[in-house]
């Protein structure tokens, strides 16, 4: 690539939670960098804004969460 030139490299990542898992303690809601997860209507969702900094996978006291790299 020439010096100089910008290349756009956006990842996308699935978020994916196992709600048999998750107690809804909202741990990882309070602390996603982004605010990606919310809850709405008392279980928890993600806004499409994930930045895949796990984070919230690894703070998860239940291993309900995982997330992973989209390779489309
Ligand atoms: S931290 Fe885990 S158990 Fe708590 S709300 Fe999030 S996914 Fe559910
Ligand atoms: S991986 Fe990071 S950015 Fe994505 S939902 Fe979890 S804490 Fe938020």
């Amino acid at each position: 690539m020439p010096a100089g030139t910008k290349r756009k490299t956006k990842k996308k990542f699935n978020w994916i939670i196992n709600r048999d898992w998750c107690k809804v303690c909202g741990i990882c809601i309070k602390m996603c960098p982004v605010e990606n997860l919310l809850f709405q209507d008392q279980i928890v969702v993600d806004t499409g804004k994930c930045i895949g900094c796990k984070t919230c996978e690894r703070f998860c006291p239940d291993f309900a969460i995982e997330v992973e790299e989209d390779r489309g």
